[in-house]
């Protein structure tokens, strides 16, 4: 099962690939993690994206490509995957299809949690300060003035992937607004119909 998982920054994706995670027993794949492992790691790709990801920007297609295209031909990546957070703008999802196609592997689902951007900022500005409240460390981008730019970041170069996926994918959209176990359900039940249609298409040819 490879599955995206597209929305806005604080729509939950992380709280739905954990979910997916442990059904389909695939690893999540989230860049933003593994963004954040290069930065705590000092690595040359760290170095390179932590003022970027501290500005709520985004670090440039060629490295998170790069990284994308190492971790999904890793062993565990074989069965499938779950992106989140990946692909974050057009040319991103044009080189995972490249990706894919020189894998003879394609994508089951793409799957896009709406979320109004009040909710959005409130979930975020919640986040944080459960976080704190927690003793743990808050993002350095979870702060009011980079969420914003993130969510612009998201209006600008994101959006645009969803329209993408609608004309040359399975896009289904799902409301990010119901409790989470609905959203679960949901996600479930659209993803059911994915793999059913596509097993019924390939006995038939
Ligand atoms: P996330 O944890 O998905 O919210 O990502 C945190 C930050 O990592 C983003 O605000 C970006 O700066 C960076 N990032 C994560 N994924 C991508 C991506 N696919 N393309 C560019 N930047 C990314």
């Amino acid at each position: 099962m490879r599955i995206v998982l597209l929305g806005p920054p604080g729509a939950g994706k992380g709280t739905q690939s954990e979910r997916l995670r442990a059904r389909y027993h695939i690893p999540q794949l989230s860049t933003g993690d593994m963004l954040r492992a290069a930065v705590s790691a000092g690595t040359p790709i760290g170095l390179q994206a932590k003022a970027i990801m501290d500005a709520g920007h985004l670090v440039s297609d060629d490295v998170v490509v790069g990284i994308v295209a190492d971790r999904i031909m890793q062993s565990d990546a074989q069965n499938g995957f779950i992106l989140d957070g990946f692909p974050r703008t057009v040319a991103q999802a044009e080189a995972l299809d490249s990706m894919l196609i020189s894998k003879a592997m394609r994508l089951d689902g793409v799957i896009e949690l709406d979320v109004d951007e009040s909710v959005l900022v409130s979930r975020i500005h919640n986040r944080a300060l459960e976080t704190a409240a927690r003793g743990g460390v808050v993002r350095a981008d979870d702060k009011p003035e980079t969420v914003k730019a993130r969510l612009d970041a998201y209006k600008a170069q994101t959006a645009p992937v969803s329209d993408y996926y609608a004309r040359h994918g399975s896009l289904r959209r799902i409301d990010g607004m119901m409790p989470i176990d609905e959203v679960t359900d949901q996600i479930n039940r659209e993803l059911d119909t994915l793999v059913g249609s596509a097993a019924m298409a390939s006995s038939r040819s």
